[in-house]
């Protein structure tokens, strides 16, 4: 049996404990490590740190589908890639309060209206709601503290030592420090922790696969004038491809009724998201979804992106742009912060070229949509960090140098909920299959055997 350390609670941390345990292995031997709190602690202004990661206080939409959240099937295929997010979605409803509240929008046909301008990507989405994320974090956590599993809250890993399996610790609050040591490691920092896995794939020069630029910005309207494209589908995605240029749009990850605009800060700048309540107590009547531009050919692409955000800043926050209307408030009643400019020239003149090709798309929207006219508002800007992707074993996503390493959800190569707990999942199986054999889809485990004696692992 390996002592298993799991760095960063978010959603790939711990549905890759809940596989581990749920087949028996000892939770005694499982730690997670994680920078933010238990999900009695967290406040929801912790966006982005704690029990159940970004994910833990996100919208909940739970998208089941291989060409949306990241890549997945590249690794195992389409069919074991369906049946790892199952998994996923199952964990999901199985800690849920009311399970029979979450629901599923399964759109199955491309509206004639929003043709020639956009195409609309299908696919299932099921909508757990931000305010029940909370309380599933406490049902799941409940149940993996009952298991053994052992946390260590407001600990961020600071550096780790792959060539001798070892790590450190430091509590940000008293800047002291402890090592830890482990056999096998879950690298599941997410994308707050995307420095770190950068600062460690530059130390140990970790052979890399190529990545896009996704930038753009947040596209805020009230929900009235989209509602005949949500009844159809509620998280729609439109998209246009522009194969010569090496770009591609699309709307990105879709709030409404309930629909807050929410800021995130990574490397100290101010990007955004969104996320949606399910409490209609909070409703607003308003959408926002990302409109994300995928550039492909930019030669050192991170950098690059971060060089476009960190230009995109005025007075320590993003920008806010609208012909006609200001920045709303997050569902605490709070202002999005974000500064509001008059004209968007200077936007322009920082994205260059590509900034026609998201004026492009708001004008097409206003053809599609046409009670939009200039009712509407963009935050500037969303951005997706792709992390440079470390190359993986396939197999299992250890890592080329070190097998017992292995990268998972947004700190890999992953964008959403399902994609990133469906590759922790994927790990848990492989270290299961390290000790025990699968037959009829069950796990024969070592520990089985034990008629219930206590094993000294
Ligand atoms: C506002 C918002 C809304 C979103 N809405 C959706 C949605 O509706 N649907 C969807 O599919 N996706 C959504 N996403 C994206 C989704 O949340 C992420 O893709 C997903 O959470 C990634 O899971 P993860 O486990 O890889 O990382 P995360 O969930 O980000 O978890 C990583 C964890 O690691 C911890 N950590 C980081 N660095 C360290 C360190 N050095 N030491 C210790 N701990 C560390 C963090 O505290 C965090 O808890 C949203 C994201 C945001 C920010």
């Amino acid at each position: 049996m390996e002592k298993i350390v799991i760095v960063g609670a978010g959603v790939a941390g711990v549905n890759a404990a809940t596989k581990l345990v749920d087949n028996g292995y000892p939770g005694e031997l499982i730690t997670i490590i994680d920078m933010g709190k238990s999900p009695y602690e967290r406040k929801p202004s912790e966006v982005m740190e704690g029990f159940l990661g970004a994910g833990g206080w996100s919208d909940g939409k739970l998208t089941y589908h291989t060409a949306i959240g990241g890549h997945l099937s590249k690794y195992c295929g389409e069919d074991k890639a369906m049946e790892l997010m199952d998994q996923v979605i199952t964990n999901f409803k199985r800690f849920h309060p009311k399970p029979e509240e979450v629901q599923c929008s399964n759109p199955v046909a491309e509206p004639d209206f929003i043709k020639p301008y956009f195409g609309l990507r299908l696919f299932p989405v099921w909508h757990v709601g931000t305010d029940y994320l909370h309380e599933i974090g406490k049902n799941w956590y409940d149940y993996l503290v009952s298991k053994g599993v052992q946390f260590e809250w407001e600990a961020k890993v600071t550096a780790i030592d792959f060539e001798n399996n070892t790590g450190t610790v430091t509590v940000p609050q008293s800047d002291l420090q402890h090592s830890f040591e482990y056999d096998r490691l879950m690298f599941a920092v997410g994308k707050s922790g995307i420095d770190f896995g950068k600062a460690l794939a530059d130390q140990y020069t970790f052979p890399t696969e190529p990545k896009p630029v996704q930038i753009g910005v947040r596209f805020e309207a009230p929900q009235e004038h989209f509602q005949k494209l949500i009844d159809i589908s509620y998280d729609f995605k439109l998209y246009r491809k522009f194969e010569d240029k090496g770009v591609s749009l699309r709307s990105f990850c879709t709030n409404n009724n309930a629909a807050y605009v929410a800021v995130e800060e990574t490397y100290g700048d101010h990007t955004y998201n969104g996320h949606a309540k399910k409490d209609m107590r909070f409703r607003n009547d308003m959408t926002n979804f990302g409109i994300l531009m995928e550039i492909n050919g930019i030669e050192n692409p991170f950098e690059w992106a971060r060089d476009v955000v960190k230009k995109l800043q005025f007075q320590g926050t993003g920008l806010y742009y609208s012909p006609t209307r200001v920045p709303s408030s997050t569902s605490e009643g709070g202002e999005v912060s974000a500064y509001q400019i008059e004209n968007l020239k200077g936007v322009e003149y920082i994205m260059g070229e590509y900034w026609t090709y998201i004026m492009d798309f708001i004008e097409d929207m206003k053809k599609v949509f046409p009670t939009l006219e200039d009712d509407w508002g963009i935050y500037v800007p969303e951005v997706k960090y792709l992390a440079p992707e470390p190359l993986v074993d396939y197999k299992n996503l250890a890592l080329a140098q070190f097998d017992n390493v292995h990268f998972v959800g947004d700190a890999l190569s992953a964008r959403g909920i399902t994609v990133s707990g469906a590759q922790g999942t994927y790990v848990a199986e492989d270290i299961l299959e390290r000790f025990c054999t699968v037959e009829n889809g069950s796990y024969i485990c070592e520990w089985d055997n034990v008629n219930g004696d206590i094993v000294n692992w």
